[in-house]
């Protein structure tokens, strides 16, 4: 079997990827197993060197890689190399971080008592293709600062992106075994999650994907970590400044050719202030030139696979049958999606119900602030969501009412190292970062010394 990338906007195959056998990826599986032997007793520093060394060879090919990521996935070249650029410094952040972040713990006990945090041998990692290198560097740095090995399955229309990060882990020193990426069908996933030296399984995609998976874990009794989709709410109150969200709703509405996670979906505006909302929403969504995610001026690719241009559309389509208002955008040509604002969507709407995943923004107008949070928590996603107002104390006990993992007051929603981050409800469990993040797949082990 082969997987084809496909660069979305030429529509051109750039490359073709052989999926292992299982006899090639039995040798794969081993050969981890014989490199958690020796990286587990590996020092802090040794590994910090490595993990610094790889940190530089991503920024000095920045742009190289960048350019790798558009023309798999198709998002626009600067986002590309900011995307690299980002998946360093989390290196960066774990090589100095990771020895304090894992200190032993000790107990107020009459006897000596702590706990130690032990690597568990090979992380396996099942990837998107949204952000090919961030969503990889995320999970792999802090696992392999623990001492872990780890074990890729990206998505099929961005291997060369995960072949790229294997040889850049290689030639920044890392033994053979340590990071691999494995070309694997989903068939295949039960092999990887049921093998004895994988302990820990971890992965960011849909909620189906994410049920099926987590389901295998189950069965194996193997820790798992589901980071999967959102429709996240943005919440605009009376009192916020109406400028300044419309600019922040755009850009969160609209990055990543609006292909994130943390996204957002629903723009819960109140009544009082949803016209001028509106309107300077649609002005700035409307001044977005989408097109060739390689030349200058193009502020939105196109969608990375055609199969999810379709889906949307019909989602478009749909929530406009169901009385949802067209405001601008709306038109297609294969993977070139335009911007769309819709109006007036309700709780009954498809895209209201539904993550959309690309440029629609939809716009649902609340009575009041009480209405706007409800309208937030009737969802069966959890994963972010932002509120603007300019009354903090307000927006503290708002942001606690929220059904959420992570939920901005007046700011873009976005992962950052030092942060916990990950959902609840369908979004999702566990977290991926900080020191929460890197002790998900340790033994946590309890140590008592009389
Ligand atoms: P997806 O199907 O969930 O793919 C994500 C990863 O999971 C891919 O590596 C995929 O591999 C794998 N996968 C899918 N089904 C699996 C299964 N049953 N067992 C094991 N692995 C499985 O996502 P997508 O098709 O690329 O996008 C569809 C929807 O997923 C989007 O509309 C969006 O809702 C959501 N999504 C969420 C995120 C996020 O960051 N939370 C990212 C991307 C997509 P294969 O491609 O080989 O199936």
């Amino acid at each position: 079997m082969i997987f084809k990338s496909i660069n979305p906007f030429s529509r051109e195959i750039i490359a073709e990827h052989e999926v292992l056998t299982n006899a090639q990826l039995n040798q794969k599986l081993e050969l981890s197993e014989i490199a958690f032997k020796n990286w587990r007793n590996t020092s802090f520093q040794e590994r910090a060197d490595k993990m610094k060394k790889l940190a530089n060879i991503l920024r000095a090919k920045k742009g190289e890689l960048g350019l790798l990521i558009t023309n798999e996935m198709g998002k626009i070249l600067p986002e590309g190399i900011s995307e690299v650029e980002k998946s360093a410094g989390n290196c960066d952040f774990y090589a100095e971080n990771a020895e304090k972040m894992l200190k032993d713990e000790k107990y107020d006990t009459p006897f000596t008592s702590m706990s130690v945090y032990d690597p568990m041998g090979a992380v396996f990692a099942i990837m998107p293709w949204n952000y090919p290198f961030w969503q990889v560097l995320r999970y792999a740095a802090p696992a392999i600062m623990a001492g872990n090995v780890t074990l890729l399955k990206h998505a099929p229309n961005v291997i060369g992106c995960a072949k790229a990060i294997e040889n850049a882990f290689l030639e920044a020193g890392f033994p053979k075994g340590v990071f691999q990426q494995i070309t694997i069908d989903i068939a295949q996933v039960e092999n990887v999650i049921a093998s004895d030296i994988v302990h820990g399984i971890t992965l960011t995609g849909s909620e189906m994907a994410g049920s099926s998976v987590a389901s295998l874990a189950g069965k194996h009794i193997k820790k798992s970590v589901m980071e999967l989709g959102g429709s996240d709410a943005f919440i605009v109150l009376n009192d916020a400044n109406i400028e300044k969200a419309a600019t922040v709703a755009t850009q969160s509405r609209m990055l990543n050719a609006g292909q994130a996670c943390i996204c957002a979906k629903r723009f819960i505006v109140t009544e009082k202030i949803a016209d001028e909302f509106a309107a300077l929403f649609a002005q700035k969504v409307n001044a977005l030139h989408q097109g060739n995610p390689l030349e200058d001026g193009i502020n939105m690719g196109p969608l990375a696979r055609l199969d999810l241009a379709e889906k949307l559309s019909h989602q478009l389509e749909k929530s406009l049958q169901q009385g949802a208002k067209l405001v601008l955008g709306g038109e297609r040509e294969n993977c070139n999606f335009q911007p769309t604002l819709i109006d007036f969507v309700d709780a009954n709407n498809i895209a209201f119900q539904e993550e959309t995943f690309g440029p629609l923004a939809t716009i649902i107008r609340a009575k009041d602030e009480n209405d706007a949070i409800a309208i937030a928590n009737n969802h069966r996603y959890g994963l972010a969501s932002a509120i603007w107002t300019e009354d903090r104390e307000n927006a503290y006990r708002l942001a606690r009412k929220i059904e959420a993992g992570n939920v901005f007051i007046n700011s873009l929603v976005r992962s950052d190292s030092r942060i916990p981050f990950g959902g609840t409800k369908k979004s999702g469990y566990g977290r991926e970062l900080s020191e929460i993040g890197i002790k998900e797949f340790m033994n946590m082990k309890s140590l008592i010394i009389e």
